[in-house]
């Protein structure tokens, strides 16, 4: 039955090759010749199957885990050096027709304020994340056919790219909103989107079922094909993720490597992103009545398995977690993270003054700017880049660049231009202050001399005012 090549979800989230990896890595979990051979081919940055994964998750020894967490560090820096790219999340609209018994949109919530922005609301939320010194936007929305059809997602999108305010403007909107058909997702695609983004939530159909009990998205087989009926529609840059907590761990950490094979297999690149949401407290969701909850450390341990598992694909760590947790992962692989994030609709203009409508808890509640400054002292550069994809790099073209390891002549240099936009434009001056000594540091380790020559130029540049350089 297992066939990742098939495009029929449950052949290639195959339930019965679940449970046998998970058997498998179960008999295996201190059989240490056969985890160090593992961790050796980890050490060839080409990646590990969803066995191997498997096995490196559930073993428990400690000489393992330290070597897994070496290897997760230092594949982190090949690929990705000390880069962490930032961005938010916009929600446009809470109204949803689905049942998801996590989620506090659910159609049953009567009680929490139902709100859709306005493209004039939109204006203003994307003003104010501008003002925070944003460039790169998630769009967040529920199902809802009436209240928030295609066309109203594709609309918001063009207001967002046209509003150009003071030195800035939104240059990549990545979308995580509900599967879709074929035409829908060419429409996304013509309409400019970076990553289009959905969770799986659990690849465990049953489970699936009861978490998902009415709506459009109760359809197993519709969520969990919609990534090929998006590569099907040229969209190349697909992010996956599940929700930790809502099933057993292993289960769905066996089937997003399962699925990222499968888009590897059938369209010839996998996700370009990984999320790893854990459940939140929100509305009306308690998520301590959720049994499957994982601990930090567990939690620490997946992103570095991920990262050795699947080296090219970025890893993104929401404001979900605290300041505390984002430190213990981040240098074991994340590349992406949120910042200064509301999770309300119209949360960043009414600066949470209005009734609550978010979709959860925060647990890192710093401004942008915080954030940013932590990074920094920590050794981090943050990035705004969104070079990539607005100069035809994504799907197989990004990802050769990555395997190649020339994606360091791209990536540092617009790591630290867009930083310098920040620094010039939005930073506070402690935080400017160590931008650009971050700035002026990292310059001189560019590899490509000639890269090395135009970098100090436009930074040049930017003082006479000039921006949006990109390699
Ligand atoms: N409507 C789209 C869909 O169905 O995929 C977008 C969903 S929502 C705006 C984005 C994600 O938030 C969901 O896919 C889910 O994983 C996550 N989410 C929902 N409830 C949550 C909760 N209580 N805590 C943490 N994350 C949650």
């Amino acid at each position: 039955m297992y066939n990742p090549r098939s495009l029929k979800a449950e052949e290639f989230i195959d339930h019965q090759e679940i449970l046998d990896t998970l058997a498998y890595a179960e008999a295996h979990q201190n059989d240490l010749p056969l985890i160090h051979q593992i961790i050796d081919k980890a050490a060839g940055c080409k990646g590990l199957t969803h066995r191997e994964a498997a096995v490196l998750l559930l073993c428990d020894d400690p000489g393992a885990r330290a070597r897994i967490f070496e290897q997760a560090a230092k594949i982190k820096d090949a690929f990705y050096g000390n880069r962490i790219v930032l961005f938010a999340p916009l929600y446009l609209s809470n109204y949803c027709v689905n049942g998801c018994t996590y989620c506090p949109y659910h159609s049953k919530n009567h009680h929490i304020p139902r709100k859709k922005l306005t493209q004039d609301e939109i204006r203003r939320e994307v003003i104010a994340l501008q003002d925070m010194g944003h460039k790169r936007l998630a769009l967040e929305c529920g199902e809802d056919p009436v209240h928030n059809p295609i066309d109203y997602v594709l609309e918001s999108i063009q207001t967002i790219y046209s509003i150009q305010h003071k030195n800035g403007a939104i240059r990549r909107v990545n979308v995580n909103i509900a599967a879709t058909t074929v035409e829908n997702y060419k429409k996304l695609k013509d309409a400019g989107i970076g990553t289009y983004i959905l969770f799986q939530e659990t690849y465990n159909k049953e489970q699936y079922e009861a978490l998902h009990p009415t709506g459009p998205k109760s359809d197993y087989a519709y969520h969990t094909e919609a990534m090929d009926r998006a590569m099907q529609a040229g969209i190349d840059d697909v992010g996956c993720g599940v929700l930790f907590g809502l099933n057993l761990y292993k289960y769905d950490f066996v089937g997003l490597l399962m699925h990222a094979e499968h888009l590897e297999a059938v369209h010839g690149v996998g996700p370009h992103t990984i999320s790893v949401p854990r459940l939140r407290d929100a509305d009306d969701i308690d998520a301590s009545q959720f049994q499957n909850g994982i601990s930090d450390a567990l939690f620490q341990k997946i992103v570095a398995v991920l990262r050795i598992a699947v080296p090219y694909t970025g890893l993104i760590v929401s404001t979900r977690e605290s300041q505390k947790t984002r430190e213990m992962v981040l240098p074991y692989g994340v590349s992406q993270i949120s910042g200064g994030s509301r999770t309300s609709v119209g949360g960043y203009a009414d600066g949470g003054e209005e009734e609550d409508s978010s979709q959860f808890e925060i647990s890192d509640n710093r401004t942008l700017d915080e954030v940013v400054h932590w990074l920094l002292e920590r050794g981090h550069i943050p990035s705004f880049c969104t070079a990539c994809y607005r100069e035809g790099r994504t799907g197989d073209r990004f990802m050769r660049l990555v395997k190649s390891g020339q994606i360091r002549n791209c990536c540092l240099p617009n790591a630290l231009m867009t930083l310098k936009e920040f620094a010039e434009d939005y930073a506070s001056p402690d935080t400017r202050r160590l931008a650009l000594d971050m700035i002026q540091q990292e310059a001189q380790t560019i590899p490509n001399d000639k890269v090395r020559d135009i970098v100090y130029q436009h930074l040049n540049d930017m003082d006479g005012g000039m921006r949006d350089f990109r390699f």
